[in-house]
């Protein structure tokens, strides 16, 4: 019979809280305890019925423990995974993993003989939003996709944490890049062209607190990532074109539209006056040629990720979270922010 893993989450924060949620609803994976500098969010784990662990050490000598979930700031991934690693321990990390590519192969070297597992939380892999368009990307529903835009748009700037000091890792790059940047990858599968990236720094000097980053793909899609957090008015999260329709996922409510061509040829257009001019162009389009509809729905299974962790170190799976498509992301982030100091196109490879 398959042996309950048994997890001490290190930094008990609000990340280091979901994954107590999170892992609650598996049955072959159960919260032992927490280890975090601050008593006070040991507390919060005590009055989940949670032990509370004296030091780091303390955990990696403990028998009982097979997986340390690393959900501490950024700069604190490397070594924590390191000494997790070396102690015999499975690790689950928090993204983004570290905070360069170094630091990520030398997690990976130790990991490579040492028998356990690594794995990355790349938790926005199982967004509903992303499955949306990757069902849509993947059935061709509007044709071939020769264009995706993939945004989040906050309006209150960087929360005042660690988030806004560099030597933590902080910065919107980092913190919602990488997800944006990991599914964009992971959706399309086929090797970067190209990148050109500007950093923001509106209300920030330290580290940006959003980006622009257009990229070019060996097929020749594009894409637009952008990360915002002084955006009073919101893009779409998704706008996705293709050469048989449109797809736009306006919110996480999911509100949005799904435009289909039809195949109904439209009558030519008629010129618009528009503002000073005429147009025949940007005149709308007869609707009569489209199908319009709501965003479809996907069923989406939060447990997949925690799943999979048991399942890999069982033995049975492998990884749904790749350490090479992480490392991949690390590479592009730093190609993104290169390009941005530098202001020049990137080419690939680099
Ligand atoms: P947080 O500040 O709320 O919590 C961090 C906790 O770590 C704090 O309680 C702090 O006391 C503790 N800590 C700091 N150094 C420590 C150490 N050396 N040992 C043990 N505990 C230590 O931060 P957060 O929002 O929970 O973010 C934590 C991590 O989770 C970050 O890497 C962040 O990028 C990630 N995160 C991921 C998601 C996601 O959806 N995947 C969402 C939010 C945050």
């Amino acid at each position: 019979m398959n042996k309950i893993k048994h997890v001490v989450i290190v930094g008990f924060g609000g990340m280091g809280q979901q994954h107590r949620r999170l892992i609650e609803v598996i049955d072959r994976i159960k919260v032992l305890g927490t280890y975090d500098i601050n008593d006070k969010q040991m507390k919060i784990g005590e009055s989940h019925g949670l032990e509370s662990f004296e030091s780091l050490e303390s955990v990696l000598e403990d028998d009982r423990v097979d997986i340390i979930v690393i959900a501490t700031p950024n700069h604190e991934h490397k070594t924590i995974a390191i000494k997790a690693l070396k102690a015999g321990k499975h690790v689950v990390c928090e993204k983004p993993v570290t905070l360069n590519s170094l630091e990520l192969g030398e997690i990976l070297q130790v990991q490579k003989n040492s028998g356990v597992e690594f794995f990355v939380h790349q938790n926005r892999r199982w967004d509903e939003d992303y499955l949306i368009v990757k069902d849509i990307f993947d059935k061709r529903t509007i044709g071939d996709v020769f264009h995706i835009e993939s945004k989040v748009h906050g309006s209150r700037g960087i929360p005042g944490d660690w988030r806004k000091e560099k030597a933590y890792g902080g910065g919107m790059m980092l913190d919602w890049g990488v997800h944006l940047i990991d599914r964009l990858l992971v959706l399309l599968n086929e090797p970067v062209q190209s990148l050109y990236c500007k950093l923001a720094f509106n209300r920030t000097q330290e580290v940006d607190d959003g980006f622009s980053l257009h990229l070019t793909f060996k097929s020749g899609i594009t894409a637009l990532v952008e990360v915002g957090t002084y955006n009073y008015i919101q893009m779409p999260l998704w706008y996705v074109l293709g050469s048989q329709g449109a797809l736009s996922i306006k919110d996480w409510e999911l509100n949005g539209e799904l435009k289909h061509f039809n195949n109904k040829e439209e009558q030519d257009a008629k010129p618009i006056v528009a503002g000073a001019g005429l147009t025949k162009t940007m005149a709308p389009r007869d609707e009569s040629t489209l199908l319009t509809s709501c965003v479809p729905r996907v069923k989406v299974d939060y447990k997949g990720f925690y799943n999979n962790v048991y399942e890999t170190i069982e033995g049975h799976e492998d990884q749904l979270v790749k350490n090479e498509e992480v490392m991949r992301t690390m590479k592009l982030m730093e190609a993104a922010m290169k390009s941005s100091a530098t202001n020049k196109v990137i080419e690939f490879p680099i």
